[in-house]
């Protein structure tokens, strides 16, 4: 399978570059930056790290999109709508990791999957994916008594809050006891804020260092509280779980597919 990466240059892009290198059945079909990057022309193997492997990095995404059987895109959600259209024209599989996505962003992927098989997913990790299935249980099951609190914290560069993670953790949460999210939710808390509604799903977010990305749902009730906490120590698990959604998806009919549907969760 010919993988392509889009965003090549990247924190997430380099690690794809490596986790598609390193793939079992799959090769590297080529890699794209924004106009004006320094990355452009640099070779795809020196860029992530490693030995030269005779790609250049490239500016147009239509031709990647030509010569690949899937693209993974972790960049920005202005270039990733672009992708979408390029996924739709072409057919080919699109994996997308790309937060802050709007909801009209999130409505013009969805018109996109009609015409190709697109993994979206906040969190390409297997163990945040599990956290999620785990957390809608937990709130099915802990009822309203139980305040439901997401805390997450991130590294300084990070430029979107709270993280697509957490958000997908508040949805994970919601389906759980059956309610919208934008209808429960408060994202951020600051002054005379009044007490705490009973039913609302609450986010804290923490910015500093180089941490990749921890997350916790936390279930608080009187006398009892339960914590659920997930810490991911190297991007490599987000690049890794992209790659196995682009294999999973190349037999799949167009649809907008999640992480969860990939792991069968
Ligand atoms: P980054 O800023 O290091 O990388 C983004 C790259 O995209 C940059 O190199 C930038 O030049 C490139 N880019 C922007 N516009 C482009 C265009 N039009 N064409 C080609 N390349 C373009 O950021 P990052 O830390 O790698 O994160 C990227 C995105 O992935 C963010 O939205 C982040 O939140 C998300 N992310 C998702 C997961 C997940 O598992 N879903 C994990 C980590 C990060």
């Amino acid at each position: 399978m010919r993988i392509g990466i889009v965003g090549c240059a990247g924190r997430m892009g380099k690690m794809l570059v490596n986790a598609v290198l390193d793939g079992e059945g799959c090769t590297l079909a080529g890699g794209t930056e924004r106009l004006g990057s320094d990355a452009l022309d640099r070779d795809l193997g020196e860029l992530a790290g490693r030995d030269r492997v005779g790609l250049p990095v490239e500016a147009d995404p239509a031709a990647l999109f030509q010569r690949a059987d899937a693209v993974i895109d972790f960049t920005a959600p202005a270039a990733t709508l672009v992708h979408a259209d390029l996924a739709a024209r072409s057919g080919r599989v699109l994996v997308v990791g790309t937060t802050g996505m709007s909801p009209a962003d999130e409505a013009k992927l969805r018109a996109a999957a009609g015409h190709a098989a697109i993994v979206y997913a906040p969190n390409f990790s297997i163990g945040v994916n599990l956290l999620m299935a785990l957390t809608e249980r937990a709130a099915a099951v802990l009822a309203e008594d139980y305040d439901i609190e997401i805390v997450e914290m991130h590294h300084r560069h990070k430029v979107d809050a709270p993280s697509g993670t957490a958000l997908g953790l508040g949805r994970a949460a919601a389906a759980g006891r059956a309610v919208a999210l934008d209808e429960v939710w408060c994202k951020s808390r600051d002054g005379h804020t009044g007490p705490r509604p009973r039913g609302e799903i609450g986010f804290a977010t923490l910015r500093g260092g180089d941490v990749i990305g921890d997350h916790s749902v936390i279930f608080a009730a009187e006398g009892e509280r339960v914590e659920l906490t997930h810490k991911a120590s190297s991007r490599a698990v987000f690049a890794k779980g992209a790659v196995r959604a682009a294999r999973w998806a190349a037999g799949q009919p167009p649809g907008l597919y999640s992480m969860r549907h990939v792991l069968g969760l």
